[in-house]
């Protein structure tokens, strides 16, 4: 049973946020049995905020920010494997809203990756 709506079936999955700003780290987590609507929600909303504030110190961009997209990946997939849920007994579900790729957000992610790319190249033709 979802423990958000209380909708069925729901897997157990654990999506994750995390924040890594210069001096400051965050993780953030939620866990339980979803439904595919709620996980769906879940997923989306906090796979959007990794992408947006996912990126901003050296352990984050290289170690945290990449595992906890990876790890998000893999428990959508649980998700999408569902069947549509009944009805819910504990309240309204989630909106799933918008895709990731709609929005805007998310696009934040665009810095550090040619940040990163604008390093290595530097770094090669430095090399050379
Ligand atoms: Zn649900």
């Amino acid at each position: 049973m979802c423990r958000f709506c209380g909708g069925s079936p729901a897997a157990d999955v654990t999506f994750r946020a995390h924040r890594g700003l210069v001096l400051f780290m965050g993780f953030k987590k939620m866990a339980g049995p979803m439904c595919m609507t709620c996980g769906l929600a879940v997923h989306r909303a906090l796979t959007t905020h990794t992408l947006c504030v996912g990126w901003w110190s050296p352990f984050s961009l290289f170690v945290f920010a990449p595992l906890t997209l990876v790890r998000n990946l893999l428990a959508v997939r649980e998700v999408k494997k569902l069947p549509a849920p009944g009805p819910g007994t504990l309240g309204p579900r989630y909106d799933p809203g918008v895709p990731i790729h709609r929005r805007p957000r998310a696009y934040v992610a665009l810095v550090p990756a040619l940040w990163v790319l604008f390093m290595i190249v530097t770094g090669l033709v430095g090399g050379a």
